[in-house]
């Protein structure tokens, strides 16, 4: 009843230390198919399709299910489905979009990765950041949570206002405990009234936790009934003082943007490029490579994506208005 879809097993789910050991570990198909299919299904084999266990191998990488007899792949039914690019330049991306403090271009996953597109490079790394996107999201902060709203890319950054520079209001929260940053969220909002901070606040900081913020007079609304919150005593320091551990966090985020990505990201795709940064910033004191083997089994778990989504073109539903 268990498949491998692979004729060779991975050693174990011990991940690589080093970009030199990823390299020379997972530079060919075979293994990484293993180490995905591990991760996939930790169990043994279960039809994505069907939920059923049992299934026979057609060739390498590629089994029939017994029960509904549809082809399956380790990709079947996640973000990576119908990719073109080679698992090892999946693997390739995942571990140098996961670096500490770093991030990647889709022209260096391209070069790093031997991938010959540049535009399959570029759909590889959104694919790649919608799946950690969702895994950003799906998980809310809590306890102590400083908040502010930034102008993301303000033209004192240096740089020739295009792309989000100077354009986008975003709200970033970020976790504190013991006067140490843990794990950071940001929203796009589309201004800074109380209702588009409570947006913010609902998807991203459990109720009950605490807020604290500066004097902004959006805060106790947004706040009330919610979360609790505190402001930061800014009088005494003599005009608007940033709550704590955010502006370092923005200097980063701005950096990243700016060194990265020449600050020319689309405001449509800004809120994956924020998740991105946000998944990077929480697992930066990890053991190596944990990071990396989180992006690939948020990979394993994030559904498949179209072309629309993926060019962030997709138009929300209509809600059903509140009665
Ligand atoms: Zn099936």
């Amino acid at each position: 009843m268990l498949l491998a879809l692979a004729d060779t097993p991975a050693a174990g789910l011990t991940p690589p230390q080093s970009w030199a050991e990823l390299v020379e570990a997972y530079s060919v198909e075979t293994p990484c198919l293993a180490l995905l299919a591990q991760l996939r299904w930790p169990n043994g084999f279960v039809c994505p399709l069907c939920g059923r266990a049992s299934a026979t191998n057609l060739r390498e990488g590629v089994a029939r299910c017994l029960n509904c007899r549809r082809r399956v792949t380790v990709t079947t039914g996640t973000v990576m489905h119908g990719t073109k690019a080679p698992l090892s330049a999946w693997l390739a991306a995942a571990w140098l979009a996961t670096e500490p403090g770093r991030g990647v271009s889709a022209r260096e996953v391209q070069q790093r990765a031997s991938i010959y597109s540049y535009q399959t490079a570029w759909m590889l790394l959104h694919r790649l950041r919608l799946a950690l996107s969702a895994t950003v999201q799906a998980t809310k902060l809590s306890g102590e949570v400083s908040v502010d709203e930034v102008l993301l890319g303000r033209r004192s950054a240096g740089v020739p206002g295009r792309g989000v520079l100077g354009q986008r209001l975003v709200a970033v929260a970020v976790e504190m405990s013991h006067g140490e940053p843990g794990r950071v969220r940001f929203g796009l909002l589309p201004d800074a009234a109380p209702s588009s901070l409570r947006g913010f606040f609902r998807r991203c900081i459990e109720a009950g936790s605490v807020v604290v913020s500066d004097t902004w007079a959006a805060y106790p609304p947004a706040c009330a009934g919610l979360t609790g919150h505190r402001v930061v005593d800014d009088a005494a320091a003599g005009g608007r003082v940033c709550p704590p551990g955010v502006a370092p966090i923005v200097r980063q985020l701005n950096e990243w943007l700016v060194r990265t990505h020449q600050a020319s990201v689309g405001v449509k795709h800004l809120q994956r490029y924020l998740d991105e940064f946000a998944f990077r910033f929480d697992h930066r004191d990890d053991p190596p490579g944990q990071a990396f083997m989180a992006a690939l089994a948020a990979l394993m778990a994030a559904p498949p994506a179209s072309y629309q989504e993926l060019m962030g073109d997709v138009v929300a539903p209509p809600q059903k208005p509140d009665r």
